[in-house]
């Protein structure tokens, strides 16, 4: 079986609690060992439940899916060199944050929560949506008001209750604190369930190069839950052997928003304060990501670093991206920005490098109309 442990006081909860943080307020982990098994893939689903093994998720018929992920791994050539790139933004809800929603939605079910409360830029909102929709489950969304329209309609197109907030993402975050001391929070940063989910990405994109760990692996860092999904995949993979290593972890924040970024420069072990200021990058602007010391240290064990990316090399990328045929929103593009420079400026010759375009460019047309020349 498996605990929730608080990071704060080591405070352990069972599993299948109904509790999304610790007594003490603080963050719960899971202490989670799966049994998996690459040579029994026969017959399993084209998904990323074809992890299953892997997934805590006690009976199949609490499973919410739509057979989503096991996305493709598209080589991609850029000016600077060649990128192999999960193609994320193909999801249901067109983002990566469909796979923490299938696994932290399938929970809630498990543990018989009928109504949800979370909040987010926008994508996981979408997601948590979506997967609330399939389940039955009841869930008020709170966003910033200033996020992209097709997020915002999504949301409410999906039957969630959707708070649009007026202000930063922070206010956004403040105001789901009171609706979260007595709804369920379903979120993709408190919710350990929610990096189960993202953690299939680096099962996915181990088995698509053949049980093998890639050199580098270059993710966003806004609250960092893919990365900390990667981190946790990779080690996973790593303890039973199936992997020879974890790949380094590179991450990325625009230089408008880059409080992991400056942390890791000047050595903290701790976000540092900073203003942030508006950026293309809505999707990644965390001005205090809660996790923030544990993406720290995974950066820092294995070997990564952080890129901090311009808006003229967002807005850059996302131009010749689509002009290469891949629409991506502006906080995806924000990513490639920074994998290019990786290449530019860090890859050895042959270096795998692995990164995702993590959003459909169909969620911001509202912003992209705005960047597109006349
Ligand atoms: C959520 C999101 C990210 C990454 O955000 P984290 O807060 O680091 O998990 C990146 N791109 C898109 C499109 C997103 O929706
Ligand atoms: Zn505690």
């Amino acid at each position: 079986m498996y605990e929730l442990r608080c990071k704060s006081c080591g405070k352990t909860y069972d599993g299948n609690s109904q509790r999304w943080r610790c007594e003490c307020g603080g963050l719960l982990d899971l202490d989670f060992i799966p049994r998996f098994d690459p040579g029994k893939l026969e017959g399993a689903p084209v998904s990323m439940w074809r992890y299953r093994s892997a997934l805590p998720i006690d009976q199949d018929e609490n499973i919410l899916s739509f057979q989503e992920g096991f996305t493709p791994l598209l080589p991609v050539t850029y000016p600077e060199g060649s990128l192999l790139i999960k193609q994320d933004n193909l999801f249901p809800s067109g983002s990566y944050k469909d796979r923490g929603a299938s696994v932290m939605m399938s929970k809630v079910k498990e543990i018989g929560v009928s109504r949800v409360v979370e909040d987010s830029s926008g994508n996981a909102g979408c997601a948590v949506a979506a997967y609330s929709a399939l389940g039955g489950i009841a869930c008020d969304i709170y966003v910033p008001a200033s996020a992209s329209a097709g997020k915002l309609a999504q949301i409410q197109a999906y039957g969630a209750t959707l708070h649009a907030i007026p202000g930063t993402r922070q206010d956004t975050t403040d105001a789901v604190v009171s609706a979260a001391e007595t709804t369920y929070y379903a979120s993709h940063v408190w919710n350990p369930f929610f990096f189960q989910g993202t953690k299939t990405f680096a099962y996915e994109v181990a088995e698509q190069l053949g049980w093998k760990a890639p050199d580098t692996v270059i993710v966003p860092a806004g609250h960092g839950t893919l990365l900390l999904g990667t981190a946790i995949g990779f080690t996973e993979l790593a303890k039973a052997g199936i992997v020879d290593r974890i790949p380094k972890i590179v991450a990325v924040q625009p230089e408008h928003c880059a409080p992991l970024a400056a942390a890791f420069d000047q050595g903290k072990a701790q976000p540092v304060e900073v203003v942030p200021v508006e950026t293309l990058a809505e999707g990644i602007s965390i001005a205090r990501p809660n996790r923030g010391d544990t993406i720290l240290r995974y950066v820092r064990e294995s070997g990564g670093k952080f890129i901090t990316v311009t808006e003229e090399e967002i807005r850059q990328t996302l131009l010749e991206t689509a002009l290469m045929g891949h629409f991506i929103e502006p906080t995806t593009a924000a990513i490639i920005a920074g994998a290019r420079k990786y290449l530019s400026d860090d890859a050895k010759t042959g270096e795998v490098v692995v990164t995702t375009f993590t959003g459909h460019g169909l969620k911001a047309t509202d912003k992209l109309l705005k960047l597109l020349p006349h």
